[in-house]
């Protein structure tokens, strides 16, 4: 049996797992990034995770044959180098180089989003088909592009970035500068924005009820309120659902991948959710008389898609 050890760099937490080579995740460790620390800083508790995590698998560290790291930001692959990753401090941070010196095993770096792609394309509702984007809904939105069995991220690392698509020219400014980006429309942070303005416009609603004051409000509070027959919050959601369809319509003209999976926080709503864009984006797309399309699923491992992605890195495409 072969096993790998995946990291997931966040912003928050860093989490190490051991994974085996049918994608079973044996044990993890975690600790605080601390963040923004010098990437030498953040490595050698990166390296301290690692060991944890293989102590209670309880392995020993020759029987890892490599490490997997995804982190946020911009990725140099090649060189196993963050290019920028804003919320870690890291500019040029050679995290490959790093974590090989501390540990002695070979370092895959990717991007995180990628990384959680390639974990549900190789585990999750990916899992036999050829092709795969995902979609992550969290603070912003994160994007995974699989094709053939390799992860594809533009030829200098900055593509598959799915959330600054814009789906409303003239639209909510986003975090990148454009106007109408489905970032800002449909990451928690869009939800919870629209939810505001609804409450604004409608002092009887229960979102009131739910959200308390517009402090309060989060990714769930329109979804609780619309439980209860609340129209603002309904029509909330059917924005929100529009917005959604309208990306993955776009995505499926553009690549058709066999699966697009939704992941992150909200996608915890599930069919819910899903049930309403499927429906609405392939009522749309272009190949609408395919007798088969894209299936667009809810995301099935959650936060273990980065750890698995992650730790299969150092086999990516094989
Ligand atoms: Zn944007």
């Amino acid at each position: 049996m072969a096993y790998y050890v995946g990291i997931d760099l966040g912003g928050t937490n860093i989490v190490a797992g051991v994974v085996d080579e049918h994608c079973r995740i044996l044990a993890k460790a975690e600790t605080k990034t601390r963040a923004p620390r010098p990437a030498e800083e953040i490595c050698a508790d990166m390296a301290a995770v690692y060991r944890q995590a293989v102590a209670a698998a309880g392995l020993a560290e020759g029987a890892i044959d490599w490490i997997g790291v995804g982190s946020p930001g911009v990725i140099d692959k090649a060189a196993g180098q963050v290019e920028l990753a804003a919320n870690l401090g890291f500019q040029g941070a050679p995290v490959r180089q790093l974590l090989q010196a501390l540990t002695g095993k070979p370092v895959y770096v990717d991007n995180d989003a990628n990384a959680a792609a390639y974990g549900e394309f190789l585990a999750g509702v990916g899992r036999g088909a050829d092709s795969l984007v995902m979609i992550t809904i969290g603070t912003g939105i994160g994007g995974g592009i699989i094709l053939g069995g390799k992860i594809w991220s533009g030829f200098r690392y900055g593509g598959a970035e799915l959330g600054h698509m814009v789906i409303r020219t003239g639209g909510r400014r986003c975090t990148c500068g454009r106007e109408g980006c489905m970032e800002a429309y449909c990451s928690a942070t869009g939800l919870i924005q629209t939810t505001r303005e609804a409450m604004e416009g409608a002092p009887d609603s229960l979102l009131w009820q739910f959200g308390g004051d517009l402090d309060g409000v989060s990714g769930r509070t329109a979804f609780q309120a619309a439980d209860r027959g609340d129209a603002a919050a309904q029509a909330v959601l059917e924005r929100y659902i529009d917005d959604f369809a309208c990306g993955v319509a776009n995505v499926i003209n553009l690549l058709q991948p066999e699966v697009i999976a939704i992941g992150g926080g909200i996608s915890r709503e599930g069919e819910r959710l899903v049930g309403p864009i499927r429906e609405r984006a392939l009522r749309v797309v272009m190949s609408r008389h395919s007798p088969q399309n894209t299936r667009i699923l809810p995301a099935a491992l959650g936060n273990d898609a980065g750890i698995i992605g992650a730790a299969f890195l150092g086999r990516e495409g094989q």
